[in-house]
């Protein structure tokens, strides 16, 4: 039946996406998703038994039939009421369990691991050979652009402080994503960096191993003084918070917002070959994209973001790519995501710079996010009172990307913007143009 279908779907598809499930959670799922079923059809049932027991004692003139029917009443609300507090609890523990699943898989992604990845297009110059001599290490230290000391001393490895041209360079990349994003209707909103770690569990990041109860290896906890909190990896949970709980008309979608945000992401154990410089840091500024929309339009909005990231990354004038990341890479939350991979030649490899996930309904059954369908879409058909694809209310689909990650798009422009003498001394940045309107401040090494 369909029940099993699917158990044997979501059981293919977690294996696929190498996604980690308690042993026994599909059978859970399944056994209490029948209870709630049965519960709500009882609750139904008994629901419309009371609306014809009130007609029965309004038309009765009867007075012992009337108190006989009363008494009927009185039982009946006492059973609806305990069906209720029932069916809660219930919902309570499916949601608790389904939130143990990842999101189902769309079926072009490809399967397997990274190297899997398809690369959709290329865009952008062509890459120059690599080169050690472009390092953005080594290029910072003859500008001047970065200081790891103090911020080892400050507070730890893999902090930085991105000084004069950078941290010029970090108010321009943010200003001129945030003005493309703005051209496409998105609205500008700043949020806060900490959150519930509810709300991260509900967007699809886990920041404790749910086993152990032990944070992961992502996320920065505030332990003593509000240990609910948790310092946010990245502005989507934020963004996909701020609509949380919420019906909304379904003529206010899409809904699109820009957020200017600081990730902080403790990324313990997975550093690897990223130790030096700027690619792989504990803090981050992020322009992040965000929508809320119908549940047929998260695929168009999905390709929306992709054509908003590819104008910022093409206006930036570096060599990049996009790729249709593969199902081990899919985390959580997203039902497709796409990568943006930017040529870094004095790290001789392609980096990812940015990415935008299609999350469906996933996040969405997880926040209570719904659009109520305009009446014109309802068939006429009675509807269950229920949420759901099918009912007047549905749960929306959300999407997410990537606008301008900072510190890779730095790390990016140097690498591919430093200017040499003949001797082979580094003298200077050659940046693209389009950054020119969001400079603060005049530069002796900078070259438009
Ligand atoms: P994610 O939210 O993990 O998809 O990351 C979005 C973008 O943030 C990536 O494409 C990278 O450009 C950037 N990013 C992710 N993690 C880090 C990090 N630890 N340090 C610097 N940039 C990062």
């Amino acid at each position: 039946n369909a029940i099993s279908e699917s158990i044997v779907y979501k059981s293919h598809n977690a294996f696929n996406r190498k996604y980690p499930l308690p042993v026994g959670a599909l059978q859970s799922i399944a056994r209490t998703h029948a209870e709630q079923k049965e519960l709500s059809s009882q609750l139904s049932m008994k629901r419309h038994l009371r609306y014809t027991l009130g007609d029965r004692i309004r038309i009765t003139k009867d007075s012992a039939e009337k108190q006989t029917l009363l008494g009927e009443a009185k039982t009946m609300k006492a059973e609806i009421t305990r069906l209720e507090e029932s069916l809660a609890a219930v919902e309570e523990t499916l949601l608790n369990l389904s939130l143990q699943l990842p999101n189902d898989t769309h079926p072009d992604a490809p399967i397997g691991p990274e190297d899997a990845a398809t690369i959709l297009s290329t865009h952008g110059p062509p890459p120059m050979p690599s080169s050690a001599e472009r390092d953005h290490t080594e290029v910072g230290r003859a500008l001047g652009l970065f200081d790891f000391e103090s911020a080892a001393v400050v507070t730890g490895s893999s902090w930085y402080y991105l000084l004069g041209e950078a941290a010029l360079l970090e108010s321009a990349l943010t200003n001129y994503a945030i003005s493309i994003a703005l051209k496409h209707g998105f609205k500008f909103v700043t949020t806060p960096d900490i959150v519930r770690e509810d709300i991260a569990s509900r967007c699809g990041f886990q920041p404790r191993d749910q086993q152990s109860g032990n944070p992961t290896s992502q996320t920065y906890f505030i332990t003593d003084s509000h240990p609910e909190l948790v310092l946010s990896g990245t502005a989507e949970i934020p963004l996909a918070g701020m609509f949380a709980n919420r019906i909304f008309p379904e003529n206010t979608l899409p809904m699109k917002v820009v957020g200017l945000g600081r990730a902080f992401r403790a990324e313990a154990g997975s550093r690897g070959a990223d130790t030096r410089g700027l690619y792989r840091v504990h803090q981050f500024t992020k322009v992040e994209l965000f929508a809320v929309c119908e549940d047929d339009d998260s695929e168009r909005t999905m390709e929306e973001f992709r054509r908003v990231q590819t104008e910022i990354l093409k206006g930036l004038g570096i060599p990049f790519r996009v790729l249709d990341m593969p199902t081990e890479e899919l985390g959580a939350s997203a039902f497709r995501k796409y990568d943006m991979e930017a040529w870094m030649p004095g790290r001789g490899r392609w980096g990812e710079i940015s990415s935008t996930s299609n999350c469906t309904d996933y996040q969405a059954r997880r926040l209570h996010i719904r659009y109520r369908r305009a009446a014109a879409h309802q068939s006429s058909a009675i509807k269950p009172p229920t949420h759901g694809s099918q009912s007047a209310t549905a749960f929306a689909h959300t999407v997410n990307g990537t606008a301008a990650a900072i510190p890779r798009l730095i790390l990016a422009l140097v690498e591919n913007g430093a200017r040499f003498d003949e001797e082979g001394k580094v003298v200077g940045l050659d940046l693209p143009s389009t950054l020119k309107p969001y400079w603060l401040a005049p530069s002796a090494i900078v070259r438009w």
